[in-house]
């Protein structure tokens, strides 16, 4: 390992990644076709000021001001392609880049990823399924813009507003790869499922042929947003809680006399109660199905080494056919879910600072996320289709991240650029 790195190979990652970008999705082209809104042309071309933030967020530079300290010099420079501007017009530019031309670029970067095969293994577990969930980027009593979504919090003195903002994300999980697809900012008078219908709305026209399912948490499971999916040609399925109680009491009545389907998967026996034909859901036309399971596991716990027996249980409601998605493959998909949690925002707020506010405007904010799914699903195809299996084993994202930041701050000068 210490020969590979010697040699160029982990130091220079963040060169390696660009290269990478631009070989063979050809990256830094497809961003040259990103505008802005300002009149006139200006001092600072677009694209530089869109390349210049992608390396930002991939080296995770922290704000506009860090940015414009740095040396640039080297390998980054010459791929962002232009001069940068002073922090002020950087975060000027930012709330003026066409959110529309990002998501061009995110949507060509999927397709290639597509066509060069990096799902082809996903793909063979069937088209996988669209996840969509609600993300809180920040809150302030103080801060606020004429975007800002807002609410009353009570305090012991007083009642207080607070100001906040909040997304709604489409993922793509498919075997064991999650890709960020789109995401929409909630607007003001907006709830979060009229939000994600807009977010959907275009999934499903940009990537449609590549998912059959949409699956969400319960907040989700509401006649409107089942009925937009089926009319897509979609499956909708959605964790069942008290939010459907006409649906959850007709279904405990019938489950209680049955007998659940059993197996186990991972060191997990499963318990499954599974039937279709519930038309006590009054909004929805049509009949619905219910999943109910009782996980049970066995772990050794860590402060005293005994072993501990753990118990889950779950719910959803769904649009899919037994015969389509039988009951083991139905609960795979509502477990798949938490990708959104783990791999998702996890890795975005964590990893990436996703919830960072670079600057406050809320086209701004949606630059930044934009291109943090390009980041994202370019770093993941990187490593996993690009570094050495061998050179994988036992590294965390946090590993990777840290090597791409300090390949910015030190390799951009010191290392000689060879390509
Ligand atoms: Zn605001």
């Amino acid at each position: 390992m210490v020969e590979v790195e010697r040699t160029g190979g982990i130091e220079e990652i963040l060169r390696r990644l660009l290269k990478y970008a631009d070989r063979v999705y050809g990256l830094s082209e497809m961003i040259r076709q990103v505008g802005d809104t300002r009149k006139g042309e200006g001092e600072y071309q677009t694209p530089a000021v869109a390349r210049g933030l992608l390396v930002m967020l991939l080296a995770r530079v922290g704000s506009f001001n860090a940015l414009e300290q740095h040396q640039w010099g080297g390998f980054a420079k010459r791929w962002v392609g232009g001069r940068l501007p002073k922090a002020d017009q950087m975060g000027r530019i930012t709330a003026s880049v066409e959110t529309k031309d990002l998501r061009v670029v995110s949507r060509k970067l999927i397709r290639k990823m597509k066509r060069n095969k990096a799902f082809r293994k996903a793909f063979e577990e069937g088209r996988g399924q669209v996840v969509v969930d609600g993300h809180e980027i920040s809150a302030s009593f103080l801060r606020c813009c004429p975007d800002c979504l807002e609410r009353t919090i009570h305090m012991s003195e007083e009642d207080r507003v607070q100001y906040y903002h909040r997304c709604v994300t489409a993922m793509w999980v498919c075997g064991e790869w999650t890709i960020l697809l789109d995401m929409e900012m909630q607007a003001g008078g907006e709830d979060e499922v009229a939000c994600s219908v807009r977010c959907l709305e275009r999934v499903i026209r940009d990537y449609g042929r590549s998912f059959d399912k949409v699956v969400a948490d319960s907040l989700y499971a509401r006649a409107p947003f089942f009925k937009m999916c089926l009319d897509y040609g979609k499956d909708a399925m959605a964790v069942l809680k008290d939010e459907r109680r006409e649906v959850l009491r007709d279904a405990e009545g019938l489950m209680d006399k049955m007998t659940p389907e059993q197996w186990e998967e991972d060191g997990k026996v499963y318990r499954c109660w599974d039937l279709e034909g519930f038309e006590s859901w009054d909004a929805m036309d049509r009949p619905v199905r219910v999943v109910r399971t009782v996980e049970t596991q066995t772990i050794r716990r860590q402060k005293d080494g005994r072993l501990e027996v753990k118990t889950a249980g779950w719910w959803w409601v769904m649009t899919l056919s037994k015969e389509k998605f039988p009951s083991r493959a139905a609960v795979k998909g509502g477990h798949r879910r938490w990708a959104v949690e783990n791999e998702g925002f996890n890795e975005l707020v964590n990893e990436w600072h996703a919830d960072h506010v670079y600057k406050h405007d809320v086209n701004a904010m949606t630059v930044i996320w934009l291109l943090l799914f390009v980041a994202y699903n370019l770093f993941h195809a990187f490593i996993r289709l690009n570094v050495k299996a061998a050179m994988r084993i036992d590294k965390s994202i946090r590993y990777w991240v840290d090597r791409i930041k300090a390949n910015f701050y030190a390799g951009s000068d010191i290392i000689p650029d060879t390509s």
